[in-house]
């Protein structure tokens, strides 16, 4: 399993210099410790073996943990995983792709509700986003529009704006 430290501190729960060095830096955060030591604990009942965690986000009452690899695997049969890491971690967590695919990791972040499309405008300022979803769906939307646009537009390293349509 891949996560952001490495699988001797993700076991032991003692951090080495190298991991330790990246939490105080900033590179990893707390949630990411405790989340990598979480999935080291429920690897070996979940098969959690190719597994790949990159980060998460936190969220307050929720967390996102970002996959490079196979979401099914973090989200389990009928979120079986997914909820064994939410009541580890006493949060709700929900499993995003982060990677080439923008409205895929778009999608997984404000599911259930449907991603109508995804806009990309190239300005002179850079690069920015347009994402519309159905206002049908505001209100199973897991963050407001305000929370959200500060999330993709850190993800994204670009502005983006969400748009009921
Ligand atoms: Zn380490």
């Amino acid at each position: 399993m891949k996560t952001p430290i490495c699988e001797l501190c993700a076991s032991s729960g003692v951090l080495c210099s190298g991991c330790e060095g990246k939490l105080n830096s900033g590179k990893i955060s707390q949630l990411d410790v405790d989340l990598s030591k979480t999935l080291h604990a429920l690897s070996s009942e979940h098969k959690l073996g190719e597994a790949s965690f990159t980060r998460a986000v936190d969220l307050g009452f929720s967390a996102i943990i970002f996959t490079d690899g196979n979401v099914g695997l973090l989200v389990g049969q009928n979120a079986r995983v997914a909820s064994a890491i939410g009541k580890q971690v006493g949060k709700r967590v929900r499993i995003a792709k982060e990677g080439a695919d923008v409205r895929q990791t778009i999608s997984d972040i404000i599911f259930p509700a449907k991603l109508l499309g995804v806009n990309e405008i190239f300005s002179p300022d850079g690069k920015k986003f347009k994402v519309r979803i159905s206002r049908r769906d505001a209100r199973v939307l897991p963050l407001d529009l305000d929370a959200l646009n500060k999330l993709f537009s850190k993800l994204f390293n670009a502005s983006v704006k969400t748009e009921f349509e």
